[in-house]
């Protein structure tokens, strides 16, 4: 592994942020200040230091917000044409690609990615959110002509779940508000976002782009704030119809317990402990990159990262002195080098957890064959950088192996019978992602078809698209977002009957 040897002082500031005046809440199409007058600070991960503050929204603003939202939903946007809002979406598209220097250096100096990476990500959201539009004409419901004694007729229509609140993670701020509001608009319903405190500005940058693009006042607002505060207003008011979530597993419980006044509708994109299991036939070129990287990529901080990879023993000891060699490659530091491949960790609180972690790894007897420290060399010092890190001979009774870490941290364990594998693999409360490497399609098939997961990848891992729909099932959540699936989460179905006699 190579460390950048200076962190640049990140070229242009994003102009966002050009004034240094603190961000407002965005409400009804205007920047208002939060009730209780206070602000959190935005750390840049890579050298900890302040880059901006916002606003630590409330109870009280979160309910201005889905009145807000709610007037927006009943009003002027409840009655715009599916093509209305197809060009919306189309100029937000548009909107983010003519801005996206500006948005993936903003959310690489709130989070870390590094710039190449959120500047790839900036265009998947171009991508998603035309494909969003593309839906906003294309909702239909069916005719069922079953003629109960010839008399009656029904048919169903699609009609927008409401008002909707989206609380969102910091591993990916851009693109999980383009994942829900994309499909959100498309269908009709308007929008509370409450992005992480760990990663707010490119969301609210976004709702400018809003703005700009036409959304009208009160259709998509963002509420700053703390989970404990304004995520659990959001997700107890009885003027909300649906949460969409991507967090963890304990938000997510906390959600089901806070939706209960209402039966408000739940779509939760949660957390992993994916399985990543590599055949001795598989082609060891791509198995030990693309299953290294699916734990590596963003640093780690993945929620479908195929952490446990499972080797069968013929070909272990040669993966893992490979994956090991090809550890030792990636080019960790500033996030703003080309030549960067890991950034920082988000902050010091996932610095320390990760580090608990590696340490929980030694303890428990697994074999540290690459990186496990924190990196403090020069320009680094000050920044949130570890390792990527590689422990072989890990057994499923490790925290390592049983824990979301979500860290630069890979368990390669070991295997020999198929149907053992499949009973160690599912052992987990988690079902979000899984992964086969073989030449052997059959086998790859077979396997697919037993891992408990939402999404499994056969001889690649991560590749995701906006027609295709990603979430989990056991604690990783439910619903889905992206494809067909993602849209109909933003869709009631009316019935209507009609007597003909
Ligand atoms: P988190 O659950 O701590 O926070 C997510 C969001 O929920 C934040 O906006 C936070 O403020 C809010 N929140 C926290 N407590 C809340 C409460 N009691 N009520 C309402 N809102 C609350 O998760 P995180 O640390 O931001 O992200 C990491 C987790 O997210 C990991 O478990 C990861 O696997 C998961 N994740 C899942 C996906 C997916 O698509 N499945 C994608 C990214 C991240």
């Amino acid at each position: 592994m190579t460390t950048m040897n200076a962190i640049s002082q990140h070229g242009r500031l994003p102009a966002f942020l050009a004034g240094g005046e603190p961000k407002l809440l965005f409400i009804d199409g205007e920047w208002v200040e939060p009730v209780s007058g206070e602000y959190i600070e935005c750390k840049n991960p890579a050298t900890g230091k302040v880059i901006g503050e916002f606003a630590d929204g409330g109870a009280e603003d979160v309910d201005r917000a889905v009145r807000a939202a709610r007037r927006a939903f009943e009003g002027e946007w409840g009655s715009t044409k599916p093509y209305q809002r197809q060009r919306i979406l189309n100029k937000l598209a548009d909107l983010l690609e003519e801005n996206r220097d500006e948005l993936s250096r903003l959310e690489t100096l709130e989070m870390g990615a590094p710039l190449k990476r959120t500047r790839a990500a900036v265009m998947r959201n171009v991508e998603r959110l035309h494909w969003a539009a593309s839906q906003a004409t294309s909702l239909h419901g069916d005719t069922i002509d079953n003629s109960v004694r010839g008399t009656y007729f029904s048919y169903t229509v699609k009609e927008p779940v409401g008002v909707v609140g989206m609380v969102l993670p910091w591993n990916g701020p851009l693109g999980s508000a383009c994942w829900k509001v994309g499909p959100a608009l498309a269908a009709g319903c308007t929008a509370v976002i409450k992005p992480s405190e760990d990663a707010s500005l490119t969301v609210l940058r976004f709702a400018e782009l809003c703005l700009e693009a036409g959304v009208p006042a009160g259709v998509v607002n963002v509420v700053t704030g703390r989970g404990p505060t304004a995520g659990a207003a959001l997700s107890e008011h009885h003027g909300i119809d649906k949460i969409a979530l991507t967090g963890s597993p304990q938000t997510g419980q906390a959600m089901v317990s806070a939706s209960v006044g209402n039966l408000k509708r739940l779509s939760l994109e949660l957390g992993g402990k994916s399985p990543d299991v590599v055949f001795a036939d598989a082609n060891l070129d791509r198995a030990v990159v693309g299953a290294a990287m699916g734990v590596f990529h963003n640093s780690g901080q993945l929620c479908a990262g195929g952490t446990r990879i499972y080797v069968e023993s013929a070909i272990y000891d040669e993966f893992v002195e490979r994956v090991r060699d090809f550890t030792a490659t990636l080019r960790v530091g500033d996030p703003f080098d080309d030549a960067t491949q890991l950034g920082p960790l988000v902050s010091q609180r996932q610095l320390d957890r990760v580090m608990h972690y590696i340490g929980a790894g030694s303890e428990d007897g697994a074999r540290l064959v690459y990186g496990g420290k924190r990196l403090t060399d020069g320009a680094l010092a000050d920044g949130y950088y570890v390792e990527p890190t590689v422990f072989a001979d890990v057994t499923d009774d490790m925290r390592i192996a049983r824990e979301e870490i979500f860290g630069p941290v890979i368990s390669i364990l070991r295997f020999d019978d198929v149907d053992d594998l499949v009973t160690r693999a599912n052992n987990t409360p988690y079902g979000l992602a899984g992964g086969v490497w073989t030449s052997d399609f059959t086998k790859a098939y077979q396997l697919s078809k037993r891992l408990q997961a939402g999404t499994v990848w056969i001889n690649c891992y991560l590749v995701m698209d906006t027609a295709v729909p990603f979430g989990g099932v056991k604690l990783s959540g439910y619903g889905r977002e992206s494809g067909h699936e993602g849209m109909e989460e933003y869709l009631d179905v009316k019935t209507v009957w009609a007597r003909m006699d």
